[in-house]
């Protein structure tokens, strides 16, 4: 079966094209990256101008790449939420109207449920049940995966994302965006035991996060620093930051798994891709004899192959979509 898949959900253009759910012919991204950095963040309108001008070549690209045409699609996949709604507008409208002329099912993706899907891609043999940890750009959820689209979420940030804290720091430290990246390089040079800030656990059992208490911390310090006029060690801010996120993420992950009683934990979301966090969980999970999993660099952030492997799986339960399928900006876990 081959798939085709449409990501427009933020500021990264995606079309792919796998075989049989698991195997990448193509993966073809096309990141605005540029473009929002002078905004300091992504802007949703220039992101939807910017998605109709690109998606047609992306999608052609990502035909070329596979040495296929039209004609050799079985099934498209594309996201329909949670995201931008104008930016998800144009995937969406782009994918109902392939596979009308194409006459092939149409399977509407949650965005979410690609990023754990990034790891059946790479990890060939990875199956459920397992639990994951989803760290990106808007989410931070701590999920059971209990089969292929069947999800329980046990625990969910309260306020700001994983990927919005390092995004709002490196901000702060004036590191440009995205941020995260910027952290993680320079976590590696500075002392992560430099400035003792908070690790914020919430109740005993809980496996929820919060992240603003630590992002306002990280900004206090910063204000008192500069009201002194003392000078601020931008690689040991940027460590002992990143340490405080990645010790909450790794005792609540682990800890998961144990209470579960499963023996995987599999990170997904950009936010996987931090060196930091997949060096520390993987170190715990030696201790714990909980085997470890994350995707490649290039399938942790938004991609359309991971749209593609979920598609797949949607399609053979059954899972398709109508063309009345429309954008749902907030769209959780789990819901249809
Ligand atoms: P969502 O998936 O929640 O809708 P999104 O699609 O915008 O949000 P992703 O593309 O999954 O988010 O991830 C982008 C986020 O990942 C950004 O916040 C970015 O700073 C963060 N990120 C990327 N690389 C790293 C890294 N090496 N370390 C930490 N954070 C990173
Ligand atoms: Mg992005
Ligand atoms: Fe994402």
């Amino acid at each position: 079966i081959i798939t085709l898949a449409i990501e427009s959900s933020c500021d990264e253009t995606c079309a792919a094209i796998l075989k049989n759910g698991r195997e990448i012919l193509s993966n073809v991204v096309s990141t605005q990256i540029d473009l929002h950095k002078k905004f300091g963040g992504v802007v949703p309108e220039v992101a939807s101008r910017k998605h109709i001008e690109n998606i047609e070549l992306v999608i052609q690209s990502a035909l070329d790449e596979a040495k296929l045409s039209f004609k050799d699609i079985d099934v498209i996949g594309v996201t329909y939420g949670p995201g931008l709604v104008g930016a998800l507008l144009v995937g969406l409208s782009s994918a109902k109207a392939l596979s009308f002329a194409l006459d092939i099912p149409l399977v509407g993706v949650n965005h979410i449920e690609g990023h754990i899907a990034a790891n059946f891609i790479e990890h060939k043999d990875l199956e459920p049940p397992f639990v994951c940890l989803i760290v990106s750009g808007g989410h931070t959820h701590l999920v059971e995966v209990k089969g292929y689209g069947e999800y329980e979420i046990l625990g969910k940030t309260r306020d700001d994302a994983a990927g919005e804290a390092f995004d709002k720091i490196a901000r702060a430290l004036n590191l440009g965006y995205p941020g995260g990246p910027k952290i993680d390089k320079l976590s590696k040079i500075g002392n992560k035991k430099a400035i003792d800030f908070p690790r914020i656990y919430l109740e005993e059992d809980s496996f929820d996060f919060s992240f603003s208490g630590l992002k306002s911390a990280v900004l206090n310090y910063l204000n008192s620093k500069k009201m002194k006029n003392e000078e601020i060690v931008v690689e040991d801010v940027a460590a002992s930051f990143q340490e405080a996120v990645l010790d909450v993420l790794v005792d609540k992950s682990i800890k998961a798994a144990r209470v579960k009683g499963y023996d995987k934990v599999v990170l997904a979301g950009g936010v996987a891709a931090n060196s930091g966090l997949r060096e520390k969980l993987s170190e715990k999970g030696k201790e714990y004899n909980i085997d470890i999993k994350y995707p490649p660099l290039s399938l942790c952030t938004d991609n359309a192959a991971m749209i593609g492997c979920a598609a797949y799986y949607d399609y053979l339960n059954g899972k398709v979509s109508d063309l009345y399928l429309n954008a749902v900006p907030n769209l959780k876990l789990g819901q249809k």
